[in-house]
């Protein structure tokens, strides 16, 4: 997605005007990040500790070997909505490429008293799962995979990046930290005032419990935000375009913040029987026996307190850092946020 040009950078502040540029995390952030750098003709590596690129942009299927009848569940972000522009041109291109398509389904929100009201709006998922975009950014930067960077410290020409076993994994004149906020603390120990502005965003931890039906349950919803519930959301995960649960019903149910928080700790059989009973109740569902049955901990899921600006960056040292929880807390503001570190970086080096 260049625009042709190259950008050089000026051997300022010691970094011995490399271009080479080390982005920590192949989530949605960490991807449109390093997609617009490499665009511009800079040497960009990207590390990721999971297996795929996508981050909390996750699917899995319900069984681990991935069998091609098996269903999958998205058991991170639920759907994305596209209101910038610059993002919604991007979405645009995902639907024309099959990698995304709208999401039709009834959405309702279910008040205390069981209320139900509608919510209507646009709604996009990926397709057939919610990596799909992440794989498309991932194809021009080709993420290092199972790669957990430990340690950004100040090295040749700039940062060394060292990962758990303290084996090098380079030097960069930039760095990009793209995760989410806890876990990017201790990344920019090396910068304390962006240490500390990413120790000031919350991050709410969320039980995602997975349950497939054998015969479709016949709700009239597909996806529901819960009041005053262990739950806080409900999904008909089949209800998506490209899902397939075998004539039966995929779910996802989701843990309120509060009640994941409480729980956290929780073994996976007691989340499971205490967030399919809440469903169970709920809906109003009676005996129905699930074919299939796993729960997901997510500790950092979406921002309870985020920082409201785009991203955070130190010209002088070349470090900084983007993600949901510096703008909007979701997919849209973490590629938006991914795509202004970006920005901030090519604005600090010399178009050559
Ligand atoms: C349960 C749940 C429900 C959600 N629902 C929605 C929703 O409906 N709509 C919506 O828009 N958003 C939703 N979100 C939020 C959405 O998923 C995020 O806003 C978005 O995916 C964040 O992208 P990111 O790049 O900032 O971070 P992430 O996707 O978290 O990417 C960070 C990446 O960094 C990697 N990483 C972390 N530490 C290291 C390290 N030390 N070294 C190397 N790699 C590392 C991780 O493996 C991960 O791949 C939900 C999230 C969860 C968990």
């Amino acid at each position: 997605m260049g625009d042709g040009t190259v950008v050089g950078f000026p051997g300022r502040s010691g970094r011995g005007g490399t271009s080479r540029v080390a982005v920590i995390g192949a989530g949605l952030s960490g991807l449109a990040c390093a997609e617009r750098l490499a665009g511009r003709g800079l040497d960009v590596t990207v590390f990721d500790k999971g297996r795929a690129a996508g981050g909390r942009m996750a699917t899995r299927r319900a069984d681990a070997g991935g069998g091609a009848g098996s269903p999958r569940f998205d058991h991170g972000a639920q759907y994305f909505t596209a209101r910038d522009p610059r993002f919604r041109s991007r979405v645009d291109d995902w639907v024309a490429r099959g990698a995304a398509a709208c999401w039709t389904g009834r959405i309702v929100r279910i008040g205390e008293g069981g209320g139900i009201e509608e919510s209507p709006g646009e709604r996009f998922v990926g397709t057939p799962g919610m990596t799909a975009p992440a794989r498309l950014l991932a194809e021009s930067v080709t993420p290092r995979s199972g790669v957990r960077v430990a340690e950004v410290v100040p090295g040749d020409g700039g940062w060394q990046l060292r990962d758990e076993a303290g084996r090098d994994l380079g030097s960069y004149g930039r760095v990009a930290v793209a995760v989410p906020s806890p876990q990017a603390v201790p990344l920019l120990a090396e910068a304390p005032d962006l240490a500390a502005a990413a120790a000031d965003a919350i991050m709410a931890g969320c039980w995602s419990v997975l349950v497939r039906f054998p015969r479709p349950l016949g709700l009239a919803y597909d996806g529901a935000f819960v009041g005053a519930s262990p739950l806080s959301w409900i999904a008909r995960d089949s209800s998506k375009p490209g899902r397939d649960a075998g004539g039966g019903e995929t779910w996802v149910l989701h843990g309120s913040p509060e009640w994941s928080q409480r729980h956290i700790e929780d073994d996976q059989a007691e989340v499971i029987a205490r967030l399919t009973a809440a469903f169970r109740e709920l809906a109003g569902i009676g005996p129905v026996q699930a074919g299939y049955l796993a729960a997901h901990r997510w500790r950092f899921s979406i921002p309870l307190r985020g920082l409201e600006q785009e991203c955070l960056y130190d010209p002088e040292r070349g470090l900084g850092a983007c993600g949901d929880w510096c703008l909007g807390g979701r997919v849209e503001g973490a590629f938006l946020s991914g795509l202004a570190l970006a920005n901030r970086i090519l604005a600090d080096g010399t178009p050559v």
